[in-house]
């Protein structure tokens, strides 16, 4: 009998960096504030990166993990979306994610069952267990918003999106043009909006949405969201992201030399340059972006990855590149930037960067958890949204909060290094940083009190893990 038991929650991440830091902090506080177990069983396509297990092995021993057996995805295309490889991976793991549940089932009380933004066709196993699925949105409530919608809007729209004449209204959002919105609806005949759609019409049969933002951030559509009785419950419980003792660092000698540098910056000084877990530039882009920083004549810690042309997010499931990133750069960069500027390869630190006192802005790919970790830290954004839904969360942050600088994106989508240098210096010294600077302080308050005692989200925290218990 395991009535008695701590009562345990199984998460199902999808695979990515993305997905699995802000769901083990999730479980970092189930159990520290509620005093529940939690066991990650995690699907993988390829073998798992490096990155991912030196996280997952720094979680508290009351959070256990499983990675599931690799499946295949060889006979798909090359030029398949992240959102379609996601989705078939869990697809395909559904017979090993029932047999982990019967293994859990069997000794522990498991309470329910989360899973992301496309997990949701591992919620008929759960429910052949009898435990109630729940989904935890790795995104903003206003893309939530937009798969609460979309169903609708798949019937009503002739076309694609991009081409809507006026920008679409979601309620409580800012307005947005439909060339915006996120990757996997911006062509509505390939595979990943139809797995897009298919998630978002499954969304209904959840016991409830955990969304990782908070009220003060996203008050319109979070109001919106939480009103409607024709759809679960929406609860804000973020900003989930890691603190600053995390270790995802898949090279961790990398590190202490980062940290070592940013010390002997001025404080305040210095741009940190990053593009995700995933992020990729093209050769191109790359030259404007190092001519750009240099011409900025500011600080800056950039984190380079070796060129991908034509797609933008060539190491998300491995965060590794290939090829020394360094000799892509242009001829004598290094040594002509070398008092102002450190490159690093694919990966470091981040929130021990942003949380640095050096540190003074982020030109940032907008992924949500990397926006959510500036937000904590008050530090200010160039918005450069490169693949998935980063080109709303961009919209948001520079129309909406008002905590970001854009920079123009010329027709073939390169920004050149005039641009650069001017948004750049534009954040660090202008007058408009200042302003954007100050708006992000406010950001950072509101987001501490989102996790005091008796914040927002720490209410919905309680609100869940009593129903959970009571379960
Ligand atoms: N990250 C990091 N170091 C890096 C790149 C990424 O620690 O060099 C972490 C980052 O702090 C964030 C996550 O990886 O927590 C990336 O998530 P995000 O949603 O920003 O972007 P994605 O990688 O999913 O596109």
């Amino acid at each position: 009998n395991t009535q008695n038991q701590t009562p345990h929650i199984v998460i199902l991440p999808s695979p990515g960096m993305g997905h699995i830091i802000p769901l083990g902090e999730f479980a970092r506080k189930l159990i520290f504030l509620h005093n529940f177990t939690v066991t990650f069983t995690i699907p993988t396509g390829n073998s798992p990166s490096k990155a991912m297990i030196s996280y997952l092995q720094s979680l508290p021993k009351a959070i256990d993990y499983t990675l599931l057996t690799p499946v295949a995805l060889d006979d798909l295309p090359d030029n398949a979306k992240i959102e379609t490889r996601i989705s078939l991976t869990v697809t395909h793991s559904l017979d090993a994610i029932r047999d982990a549940l019967k293994s859990f089932t069997a000794t522990k009380r498991v309470v329910a069952f989360i899973v992301d933004i496309f997990g949701t066709d591992a919620f008929d196993v759960a429910l052949e267990f009898k435990i109630k699925p729940y989904i935890f949105f790795t995104s903003t409530a206003m893309v939530l918003s937009f798969m609460k919608h979309l169903p609708e809007l798949d019937k009503s729209i002739t076309g694609e999106f991009r081409d809507l004449p006026e920008k679409l209204k979601l309620p409580g959002c800012v307005p947005i043009h439909g060339k915006d919105l996120l990757d996997p609806v911006q062509d509505r005949s390939d595979e990943s909006y139809k797995w897009f759609l298919h998630h978002a019409k499954r969304y209904e049969l959840a016991e409830g949405i955990m969304v990782n933002t908070f009220e003060e951030l996203e008050l319109g559509a979070l109001r919106e969201l939480k009103l409607r009785k024709d759809w679960p419950p929406v609860y804000s419980v973020g900003p989930s992201i890691q603190n600053n003792m995390g270790s995802t660092s898949p090279d961790d000698d990398e590190g202490p030399e980062i940290l070592k540098w940013l010390d002997e910056q001025p404080h305040g000084s210095v741009l940190f340059v990053s593009f995700g877990s995933g992020g990729t530039l093209s050769s191109i882009q790359i030259e404007e972006l190092a001519m750009g920083l240099e011409m900025s004549g500011q600080r800056f810690l950039w984190v380079a990855r070796s060129p991908s042309d034509g797609i933008a997010n060539a190491t998300y499931f491995t965060v590794q590149s290939i090829n020394d990133p360094l000799s892509y750069l242009p001829e004598g960069f290094l040594n002509r930037t070398k008092n102002l500027g450190l490159v690093v390869p694919n990966w470091a630190p981040q929130v021990k960067v942003l949380s640095h006192g050096s540190t003074a802005g982020f030109l940032s790919h907008c992924g949500w958890n990397s926006v959510l970790e500036s937000v904590v830290h008050g530090v200010p954004l160039i918005a450069w949204p490169l693949y998935a839904e980063q080109k709303m969360n961009a919209v948001m942050l520079a129309e909406d909060l008002e905590v970001a600088l854009k920079p123009a994106f010329a027709e073939n989508g390169i920004v050149y290094r005039g641009d650069i240098a001017r948004v750049v210096k534009g954040l660090m010294e202008g007058e408009e940083g200042k302003r954007l600077r100050s708006k992000m302080r406010g950001l950072k308050e509101s987001a501490a009190l989102a996790f005091s005692e008796n914040g927002s989200s720490t209410n919905s925290l309680s609100e869940l893990a009593q129903k959970w218990k009571n379960n």
